[in-house]
């Protein structure tokens, strides 16, 4: 019986690169798209019992895929479980969801608090995996709690407080959680201000971020007590290209893919920016974007 008389939405040897923002990356050995939970539960037994490893991905905004792929499988939580319901004051998204959908979802219901959220372009399962944030907020300061499978597959429901939230981080990894949604607790709050806000945070970013070009956003954790962007640059490297992956010109703590970047470019000046970072003024970088597959 083949795979995909068993579930749907299955291919095999998929390109990553159709599947990550920076537009790169080699091929899945199988990549599915679960219609709902039960089809995830299943295929993920499925994988445990013949020793296929598997890695969930949301929207792909954060990842560096190897040129060599993937070799197992890819599970990807897009659109199909991607609801958004409103009870009051309450937003309950689905880990497909998009959270700038959310966030719009959020200000048409004059519901404040994920104003900071309308520009970053993940899933709500990779917003709450890594406690994404902007401008001085992060998930955590909205979430209330968090819908996950564990490591068994058993379904919980997982308080705030229980999942670790730090800089980027989470209990996802170390729990081995999937994140199936989440529930946000907002304010009620005035329409005409919370569009304004978000407006703001718009320009903000058109100004300041590549947003034309393929990257993952900040590849940098923000080190403390320091700004990546401005030690990338005092280091003089503004533009600076490996192959087709470049320093952004317009944000020194993004890479962009300028055309034709293979993810060993980007991975060759990512180590580089981080040996002449080390090298300039004694700080480590550390990736907020995670890799994926084979890269030494
Ligand atoms: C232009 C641009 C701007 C950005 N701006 C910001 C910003 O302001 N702030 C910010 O924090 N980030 C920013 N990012 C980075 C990125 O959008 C966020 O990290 C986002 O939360 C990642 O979500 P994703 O769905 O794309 O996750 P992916 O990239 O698909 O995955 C990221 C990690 O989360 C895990 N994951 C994904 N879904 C699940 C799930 N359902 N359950 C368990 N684990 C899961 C994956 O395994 C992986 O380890 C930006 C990216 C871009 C391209």
């Amino acid at each position: 019986m083949h795979l995909s008389d068993l579930f749907s939405n299955i291919k095999l040897n998929e390109p990553m690169k159709n599947h990550t923002s920076f537009k790169v990356g080699g091929n899945a050995d199988i990549f599915i798209e679960p219609e709902n939970v039960r089809e995830l539960t299943e295929f993920i037994r499925y994988a445990k019992d013949n020793n296929i490893p598997y890695y969930i991905i949301g929207n792909g905004t954060n990842l560096l895929v190897s040129d060599y792929g993937i070799s197992g499988a890819v599970i990807k939580l897009g659109e199909k479980i991607s609801s958004i319901q409103v009870v009051e004051d309450r937003i309950i998204a689905q880990c497909g969801a998009k959270l700038p959908e959310v966030a719009k979802v959020a200000m048409a219901n004059s519901l404040s608090g994920l104003e900071f959220a309308s520009g970053i372009p993940g899933s709500i399962g990779g917003a709450v995996a890594m406690n994404a944030g902007a401008y001085g907020h992060e998930m955590k300061d909205v979430i209330e709690t968090v819908e996950v499978l564990d490591g068994n597959l058993e379904y919980k429901v997982v308080q705030n407080k229980e999942m670790e939230f730090g800089y980027r981080k989470s209990a996802v990894w170390k729990n081995n959680y999937i994140v199936l949604g989440s529930t946000f607790k907002l304010k009620k709050g005035s329409k005409s201000e919370i569009v304004s806000l978000m407006d703001n945070y718009t320009k903000e970013r058109q100004s300041k971020q590549p947003l034309d070009m393929p990257s993952a956003g900040s590849v940098f954790k923000r080190p403390e007590g320091y700004y990546t962007g401005k030690l990338i640059e005092d280091a003089g490297l503004r533009g600076m290209s490996i192959g087709g992956a470049q320093v952004s010109e317009k944000h020194c703590g993004f890479i962009v893919n300028k055309g034709g970047a293979t993810a060993r470019d980007i991975y060759n000046l990512i180590k580089h920016i981080q040996k002449t970072i080390y090298e300039r003024f004694g700080v480590e970088l550390e990736t907020e974007v995670k890799l994926i597959g084979k890269f030494e």
